[in-house]
């Protein structure tokens, strides 16, 4: 379809069908829907924008339509992002089933498991979680210890995950499973997938500095899994892993505020107002403030460049941690200086008169986002070997 039509049919839909109050960013946790077997609207609004960008596979505009996605063109694809950015269209469902596992089965799953698990995901009835971190593996992601022992057409499924991000919310989990311990430690290591409501499996969940607990600790006691959900290969999951990440590295990038592109300026105005001359009142905070939108605006241009040489076939890779590293710093950098502007306002922990501490907070989770889907010295170190081709000692 040209370009301009496909343009007008776009704009036509998302005035239809995205109500005012999905115009606007997410302004706390429920305002986000995530799907799931117990997932519950927040309102008739959150649930009729999800059920028309569904019906039109458009949660996920680039999957194939056979399979219930959008099978839009990467050049579709753009346009639809360009006039849902131009009207502030919020996400109709935030899911890691769209972000990392669908990619992953797309890649390395049989046609029955994309069958069976991508309608699901598009459409969201299904809510996944993430069990790669163990206690004793987190950046030495190697290193992890659950362990699946072959029982006939079933694996046995004994350990251990943490930071298992929704997990009690979550209807099943990719998980990372040791099927072999004879030889290095990335072989061996398969690509599982488990239904939560599987006897055995249960979560604990674990409090953040935020005072929020979107996390959980989640056992396996003797869990029998089929072995038909293995991804890939028997003991060759560290290359699905390994995938997964680089979609992972790149979804966070985007998304670790969905205020990321507010400028920043916009919060230090209302914060500290404007001098006769139209300037911030504070000349220190005008300089940094100046100086975040500036790298912001670098950083939007090269995810840009990215995104085209993407377009143009070019696999993502190591670029990723790149994308990670650097999103992950200037949201920190952000929130810095957000609490700066916000003086002793920003020291409150609750209060409507202080939207629940919702600068502190978040000021708080900003800490998470250089160390979930790899720390920020990991991502440093794969820059360093993968990007600029640094010796290894
Ligand atoms: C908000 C949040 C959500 C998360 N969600 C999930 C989830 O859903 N599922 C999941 O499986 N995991 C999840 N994680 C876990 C996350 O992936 C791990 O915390 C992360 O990989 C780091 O592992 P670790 O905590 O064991 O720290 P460690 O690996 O023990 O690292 C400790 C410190 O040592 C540094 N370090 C370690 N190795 C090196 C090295 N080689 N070179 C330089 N420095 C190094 C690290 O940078 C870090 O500063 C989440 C974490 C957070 C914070």
């Amino acid at each position: 379809m040209a370009s301009d039509t496909f343009r007008a049919e776009v704009k036509e839909f998302l005035l239809a069908n995205c109500p005012e109050s999905m115009r606007v960013p997410f302004q706390e946790e429920g305002d986000a829907y995530w799907g799931g077997r117990n997932a519950t609207f927040k309102n008739a609004d959150q649930e009729s924008w999800f059920k028309a960008m569904a019906a039109r596979g458009w949660t996920t505009p680039t999957w194939p339509k056979k399979y219930g996605g959008g099978g839009l063109s990467k050049e579709e694809v753009k346009i639809l992002k360009q006039e849902m950015s131009a009207l502030g269209c919020r996400p109709p469902l935030m899911s890691f089933g769209i972000w990392m596992l669908g990619p992953a089965l797309l890649q390395f799953g049989t046609e029955e498991q994309r069958e069976q698990y991508l309608p699901d995901i598009i459409q969201g009835k299904i809510r996944w979680c993430q069990g790669y971190s163990e206690p004793g593996a987190g950046s030495d992601l190697a290193g992890i210890q659950t362990l699946a022992l072959s029982s006939g057409d079933e694996y046995v499924v004994t350990g251990q995950k943490v930071w298992t991000s929704y997990a009690d919310a979550a209807d099943m989990i990719f998980a990372l499973v040791r099927t072999d311990n004879s030889g290095k430690k990335q072989v061996g290591i398969t690509f599982l997938l488990i239904d939560m409501a599987f006897e055995g499996v249960s979560t604990r969940p674990i409090k953040l500095i935020s005072g929020k607990s979107p996390f959980c600790e989640t056992f396996f006691d003797n869990v029998r899994v089929p072995k038909a959900n293995v991804v890939g290969e028997e003991n060759a999951g560290w290359t699905v892993a390994k995938f997964l990440l680089t979609h992972e590295r790149s979804a966070i990038s985007g998304a670790v505020d969905g205020d990321m592109m507010t400028p920043l300026s916009k919060y230090a105005k209302e914060a500290i107002g404007l001098n006769e001359h139209g300037q911030l009142n504070d000349s220190v905070v005008r300089a940094q403030v100046a100086e975040w939108e500036i790298d912001g605006a670098g950083f939007k241009m090269t995810l840009d460049r990215i995104n085209e040489e993407m377009k143009a076939g070019q696999s993502i890779g190591a670029r990723s941690s790149f994308m990670k590293y650097y999103a992950s710093e200037l949201n920190k950098r952000k929130y810095e200086l957000r609490l700066d502007c916000e003086g002793q306002k920003a020291l409150a922990w609750e209060g409507d008169k202080y939207h629940d501490g919702k600068i502190a907070r978040q000021f708080c989770r900003t800490k998470g986002n250089s160390i979930e889907g790899g720390t920020s010295e990991v991502q440093l170190n794969i820059i360093s070997k993968h990007i600029l081709g640094l010796p290894t000692k």
